[in-house]
């Protein structure tokens, strides 16, 4: 199998040792060659300066990095200023989103979604930036529909995306249907997987029910049915993850990207299985 085209996610540390173990664990997952690290940005400025810190880092080290940015809560004046920061620092990627606002945060800004960003991006940088933004297979938990929450992803591919990532999911099935569908309205563009390692029982029902990604009922009942016995959850998720990736990887798919949660393990595990 050729080797696939893979990315790892990570979030800003919020503590200086949590800085410290970051910069461990980037050193280990550095030794996999990812095609780059991407780190998430919070809504509302809570971590918008460790984003940019944890991406010059990365990249002073020699491996690729993109910020992601989300535009809800921002302005025009605010994205141009870090648009123009991140390129001062020779960043050439971002993960172009709309993000969410925290609860309790009042102005939305003066961007609505994240179409609006992506044009925003290319009318103020050009081709400086290589864009990705996201996608959902199993349908935005606000979409008014799965059409509109298509026409959606048009509209920001449209807008001069260069590639999408998945919000992750269990059920192969929708990834290869919506890029069937896509397929269908002329996008070219490559949609990677976002993978979410298994090794949390509570940490996957809580993020799953905010964001929408379905866990299938013989896995949700299997890792209830281990308690806090934490190595068979790893070993089973490692099993239903790594199956996911290789049918994904067979089916087409382009390339995957590891949810890391800054953790080395199960995202060397996964990967270790795959090459
Ligand atoms: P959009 O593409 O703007 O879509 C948002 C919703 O609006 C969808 O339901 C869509 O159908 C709907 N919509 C779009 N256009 C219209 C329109 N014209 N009229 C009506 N409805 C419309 N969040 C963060 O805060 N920080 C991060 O770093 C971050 N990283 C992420 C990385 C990936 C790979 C993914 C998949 C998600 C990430 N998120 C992040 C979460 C993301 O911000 C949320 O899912 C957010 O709710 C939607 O962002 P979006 O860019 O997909 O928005």
């Amino acid at each position: 199998m050729e080797t696939p085209n893979f990315s790892i996610e990570f979030y800003p540390p919020k503590t200086a040792e949590g800085a410290e173990k970051l910069r461990a664990v980037r050193a280990k997952l550095s030794e996999l060659h990812p095609k780059y690290f991407s780190v998430t940005f919070g809504a509302g400025g809570t971590t918008q300066n460790g984003t940019l810190d944890t991406v010059r880092e990365i990249l002073a080290a020699g491996d690729d990095a993109a910020p992601h940015l989300s535009c809800i809560g921002g302005t025009r004046e605010s994205i141009r200023a870090l648009l123009n920061e991140y390129k001062s620092h020779g960043i050439k990627r971002i993960v172009a989103l709309r993000g969410d606002l925290p609860s309790g945060y009042g102005a939305s800004g003066e961007f609505r979604y994240a179409n609006e960003l992506v044009e925003f991006i290319r009318a103020e940088t050009g081709d400086w930036f290589r864009i990705e933004v996201a996608a959902y297979p199993e349908v935005h938990p606000q979409a008014k529909s799965p059409q509109d929450d298509l026409l959606a992803f048009e509209r920001k591919v449209k807008a001069g995306a260069d590639a999408a990532i998945t919000q992750y999911f269990y059920n192969a099935d929708a990834y290869f249907q919506f890029v069937e569908q896509t397929g269908k309205l002329g996008i070219t563009v490559p949609i990677v997987a976002g993978i979410m390692p298994i090794t949390n029982y509570t940490q996957l029902m809580r993020f799953s029910d905010m964001c929408g990604a379905e866990i299938p009922r013989w896995v949700r009942l299997k890792l209830a049915s281990y308690g806090d016995d934490s190595a068979s959850i790893k070993a089973f998720g490692l099993d239903v993850v790594g199956s996911l990736c290789e049918r994904l990887l067979a089916g087409g798919a382009p390339g995957l990207h590891f949810y890391s949660m800054n953790q080395t393990a199960a995202t060397t595990a996964l990967w270790q299985r795959l090459v």
